[in-house]
């Protein structure tokens, strides 16, 4: 007897009767979903849409809703700003990562302008007026907002450009995005059916995908989608045995996630030979205000700065843990970054924008707040004296923070142990934790159309991924926006491929 293991593909042949029959069947209804299904039925496919929750949203509908997207959008040009697509893909090409896919970010950056109106004419509101400051979500509805362009190395790279586009929500903006996508996508002509898990694909005896096994209250159903099959299930950061196997440093920090990440659609495509890329990369939000750390310094567990603290916050996270997470400390017991701000940089920042956080250590001189937080002696002393005297000087040769964050700090002093947490103000309850907020970046190798490809690059037919079921643009590196612009943006090309399969 043959064994076979939980994802293992149906052969069409073993099926026999299919329980519904559809041109183009979309598995996940979050952002990547909903594209993907908006563009299929728009090319005249019949659609259908599962998902395994009770109604459709997935991540994209807690997420706050930013978009990656610029070359020069109405809304960069109404807030005073001029921006190329050959700057934008030169900023993503660096903050990407090592491995970012090239010729994705091009095809990106290129249809950057187009995508922005294709949201607008769906019905996402951008309201023209910037945020001018580091922050996870502005606590107002401006449209606009940096995303570390104006901040080292990238000002090195690319003339800067705010391009963090936000729908016209105060905070989090994931829910309208995703009411207007799925509308978009019902009206269409997509519909839709909830509680419905797809477990398996089914395959052709010449290798095409032709449909999936989903379970729905018990009872397995088989779907036949004529067309194709667009995996858009979101990534694997609620799997700790992938995580363990891929990602190892994600393990044990909070999940980023609408608890659905497991991985299913990434594995049910690998279980058919597809290929998948940057599987060991993530995004890591750290527990801590950019307004905040701008305003001071955030500091690893030697008491010594790390980065520029202006930068993307990601930026911050993703150094914190891969590179400052010495022993493994990081995830213990022993927290290894702190914020020290003093009361000037502390108020500075209007309370609704510190989404609660408050010191933890509070001291007189730098030599007490070592003893509170357990930093070695000296190490507080000798870092806020060298930099207090870059900002006196206006400049910071150590990690280029920009001059407009640099003031001498001044005691009294305050430290935040970043494993406090920040609670945005939409969510409730104790988020005390690592300090690490994550969620994957790796996943299905995909081509410029989404087709899903295989072990030698070629496409495996009938089989399509976006969303953080896909790599995407990714490689080593993570922007706030480009998650739900590439799942977006990638999600329509594989909706319009999938349509024009016979
Ligand atoms: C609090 C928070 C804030 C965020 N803020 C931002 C932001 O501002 N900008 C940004 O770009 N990104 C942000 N993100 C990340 C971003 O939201 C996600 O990475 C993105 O939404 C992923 O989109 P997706 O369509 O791939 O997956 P999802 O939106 O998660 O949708 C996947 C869907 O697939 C379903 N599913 C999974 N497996 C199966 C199966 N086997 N069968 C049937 N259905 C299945 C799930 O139930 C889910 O509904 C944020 C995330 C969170 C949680």
């Amino acid at each position: 007897m043959t064994v076979r293991n939980s994802v293992t593909p149906r052969a069409a042949g073993e099926v026999g009767r299919y329980d519904i029959e559809t041109d183009v069947l979309v598995v996940g209804y979050g952002a990547a979903g909903a594209c993907a299904a908006y563009e299929a039925a728009l090319a005249g496919a019949r659609v259908l849409v599962v998902d395994r929750a009770g109604g459709g949203g997935g991540a994209s509908a807690m997420s706050g809703g930013e978009i990656y997207l610029g070359g020069g959008t109405p809304l960069q040009v109404a807030c005073g700003f001029e921006d190329t697509p050959e700057e934008m893909a030169a900023f993503l090409k660096a903050a990407m990562g090592a491995g970012a896919d090239a010729a994705k970010v091009d095809e990106y950056c290129a249809g950057s302008v187009e995508h922005f109106q294709w949201l607008v004419d769906r019905g996402v509101p951008f309201k023209p007026t910037m945020w001018d400051a580091p922050t996870w979500v502005p606590p107002t509805d401006d449209g606009l907002m940096w995303l570390g362009e104006n901040s080292w190395p990238f000002t090195e790279v690319a003339v800067p450009a705010p391009r963090g586009h936000r729908p016209t929500a105060n905070d989090f903006g994931g829910r309208l995005l995703m009411e207007c996508l799925a509308a978009a996508a019902e009206s269409a002509g997509a519909t839709t059916l909830f509680d419905t898990q797809v477990t398996n694909l089914i395959v052709a005896e010449d290798g095409t995908v032709a449909g999936a096994v989903a379970r729905r209250y018990g009872k397995e159903l088989a779907i036949r989608a004529l067309r194709g099959v667009v995996l858009t299930t979101g990534g694997f950061v609620d799997n700790d045995d992938m995580l363990l196997a891929h990602a190892p440093e994600l393990l044990g920090h909070t999940k980023v996630s609408a608890g659905t990440d497991d991985g299913s659609g990434i594995r049910m495509a690998q279980a058919l030979g597809a290929a998948v890329r940057h599987m060991s990369s993530g995004q890591v939000g750290m527990s801590l205000i950019p307004g905040l750390a701008a305003r001071g310094m955030v500091v690893n567990a030697q008491g010594r700065r790390f980065i520029n603290e202006d930068t993307y916050p990601g930026r911050i996270g993703q150094s914190a843990l891969y590179r400052q997470n010495m022993g493994g400390s990081w995830a213990g017991n022993d927290s290894a970054v702190w914020v020290i701000v003093d009361e000037e940089g502390f108020e500075d920042v209007p309370e609704p924008q510190r989404w609660g956080v408050r010191p933890t250590h509070v001291a007189e001189t730098p030599a007490e707040l070592e003893e509170l937080t357990g930093l070695p002696a000296g190490s507080l002393a000798e870092t806020i004296g060298r930099y207090n005297e870059f900002a006196a000087r206006g400049a910071d040769p150590d990690h280029r923070k920009a001059a407009r964050w640099l003031r001498p700090l001044t005691p009294p002093l305050a430290a935040i142990d970043v494993k406090a947490g920040v609670r945005p103000p939409a969510e409730s309850g104790d988020r005390r934790g690592t300090g690490a907020s994550v969620f994957t970046l790796g996943g299905l190798h995909t081509d410029l159309d989404s087709r899903v490809l295989d072990l030698d690059g070629n496409p495996i037919p009938g089989l399509y991924a976006a969303g953080r079921a896909a790599n995407g643009l990714h490689g080593f590196g993570y922007i706030s926006g480009t998650s739900l612009g590439d799942a977006t943006f990638f999600g329509r090309r594989a909706g319009t491929a999938a349509a024009r399969t016979y």
